[in-house]
This record gives structure tokens, C-alpha cells and sequence, in this order.
């Protein structure tokens, strides 16, 4: 299998090839065109196996296809659990998107607020977040969801192992009701069952 035959585009064959990866990864050759189907996910993957490339890149292809209502909206929100996986992801996105007219931004708590919303207020079209940190901005007014099209939750596992249950509730609340969701675990744990049951919509399963 090729990154070709996934079916993705120049721009981030391109990008893919810059990075010097040769050959997807089991997770990425069952992911990605499953994530450019526009279905709901439900990806069991730990760290380590090319994950984040996994629904990176598709998400990239997906708002590149589709031209938004206003350029540099929130269209795809990646809630992470912490900000070290955060900023990685961030990293992600930036590099498979680094041949994309594309703007992410990474925010997470700990630090500064104002540089934030600075970048937030130029325009993003992909929010990395954890969740507290984006009640706050959200809180704040500096956050709109309404051109909100795609929704992560990357190591949804340790997002409920750490108590962030409540905080995922109020963000689902505030998101628009059509869009497609994304979730990733390490386990399929009753609890993740639970959250996926409620927030998925028949789901393609990837397992690898
Ligand atoms: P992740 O599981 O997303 O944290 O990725 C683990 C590591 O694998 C990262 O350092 C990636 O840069 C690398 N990686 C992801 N996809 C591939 C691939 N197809 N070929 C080689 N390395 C990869």
C-alpha cells in the first residue's frame, strides 16, 4: 500500500515525502480513507503507531476539498488531553500542512491566555485544544464553533482517566449538531463505549 493509493492529494503526498515516509502505517491504511469517507471514526491506536498522520492528514485533504462560508474559521477542533500531545499534534499539522493554505493554532492552559487569543483573532482554520483551556477562550468570547465541521478526540482514554468528562460534555454542547466526529483510544473501556455511543453515529471501527 501507498500513501498514493490512500487516495490523497498532491499537496500532501508532497508533504508525506518531505517528512521521508515511504509506506503507511497499518493504522493510516485503515484510517485515512475512512476519515475521507466524511464517517464518524472510531480508531483503537496507541502512541507510536502513526496516529496523529492518521486523522492529520485526512482532515487536512477534507477542508482543503471543501471551500468554508468564511475563510479562517474553526472548522476542525482537536481536543487532546494534555499539552505536550498538544503541541505534537500542532507539529503535525503544521508539517503535513505545510503546502496548504491552511492556519492552525495550538492552546492549552499553564501559560499566557493573551498570546492566544492574539492568534486566534488572525484567523485558524485547525484548533488543537485541551479541554480547559478552550472553556476559557470559549468562555471569553474568543472561539466561535458555528463553521465547526470536524471534531478529534485524540487519546479519548486518558482524557476520562484524567476527569475531563465534564469539560467534553460542555464543548459537545456548544459544537454545531452536523459534523463529523473522530475518536481515538488505546482501549475500548466501558466508559469509552459509553462516550462513544453517545457522541458517534455509526461509526466506521478501525482496529489495528
Ligand atoms: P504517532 O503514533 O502519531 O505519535 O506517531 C509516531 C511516530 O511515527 C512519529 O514520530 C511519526 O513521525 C512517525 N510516523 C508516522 N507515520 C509514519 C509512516 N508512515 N512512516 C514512518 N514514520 C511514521
Amino acid at each position: 500500500m501507498t500513501f498514493e493509493q490512500l487516495g490523497l492529494s498532491p499537496a500532501l503526498l508532497q508533504a508525506v515525502q518531505e517528512k521521508g515516509y515511504t509506506t503507511p502505517s497499518p493504522i493510516q491504511v485503515q484510517a485515512i480513507p475512512a476519515v475521507l469517507t466524511g464517517k464518524d471514526v472510531m480508531a483503537a491506536a496507541q502512541t507510536g503507531t502513526g496516529k496523529t498522520a492518521g486523522f492529520t492528514l485526512p482532515i487536512l485533504q477534507r477542508l482543503q476539498e471543501s471551500a468554508p462560508l468564511k475563510p479562517h474559521r474553526v472548522r476542525a477542533l482537536i481536543l487532546t488531553p494534555t499539552r505536550e500531545l498538544a503541541a505534537q499534534v500542532g507539529e503535525s499539522v503544521n508539517v503535513y500542512g505545510a503546502h496548504l493554505p491552511l492556519k492552525s493554532a495550538v492552546v492549552f492552559g499553564g501559560v499566557k491566555i493573551n498570546p492566544q487569543i492574539a492568534k486566534l483573532r488572525r484567523g485558524i482554520d485547525i484548533l488543537v485544544a485541551t479541554p480547559g483551556r478552550l472553556l476559557d477562550l470559549h468562555g471569553q468570547g474568543e472561539v466561535s464553533f458555528k463553521e465547526l465541521e470536524i471534531l478529534v478526540l485524540d487519546e479519548a482514554d486518558r482524557m476520562l482517566d484524567m476527569g475531563f468528562i465534564h469539560d467534553i460534555r460542555r464543548i459537545l454542547k456548544l459544537l454545531p449538531e452536523k459534523r463529523q466526529n473522530l475518536l481515538f483510544s488505546a482501549t475500548f473501556a466501558p466508559e469509552i463505549r459509553e462516550l462513544t455511543g453517545k457522541l458517534l453515529h455509526q461509526p466506521v471501527e478501525v482496529e489495528v
